[in-house]
C-alpha cells in the first residue's frame, strides 16, 4: 500500500479522497458515489485501487439495483462549435 504513493504519470503526490466516479459500460455510462480513492495534487488524474474497481464490477454484474438513476444530459459539440 505504501509503496506506490506517487502518480504514475507525473510522479506528483497523491492524496486519498472520496469522489464520485463515472464509468462507460458498454453503452452505458455509470455513476458511483462515494468511491473512495486517491488524486494527483499535480495533474489531478484520479488512481483506484483494483479492488475498488472489482467490487464496482462486482456490484453492476450482480444486477443489484442502483440506490437511484438520474437522467443524464447530451449535447453534440458539432452544433456547437465553429468548424476549425
Ligand atoms: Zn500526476
Amino acid at each position: 500500500m505504501s509503496k506506490k504513493k506517487r502518480c504514475a504519470i507525473c510522479g506528483g503526490v497523491k492524496k486519498k479522497s472520496i469522489q464520485t466516479v463515472d464509468r462507460h459500460w458498454g453503452d452505458k455510462l455509470l455513476i458511483f458515489e462515494d468511491v473512495p480513492v486517491e488524486v494527483c495534487t499535480e495533474c489531478g488524474e484520479v488512481w483506484l485501487c483494483p479492488e475498488t474497481v472489482e467490487t464496482m464490477e462486482k456490484v453492476v454484474k450482480s444486477g443489484r439495483a442502483p440506490e437511484k438513476t438520474i437522467p443524464i444530459p447530451v449535447w453534440s459539440m458539432k452544433k456547437h462549435l465553429q468548424p476549425v
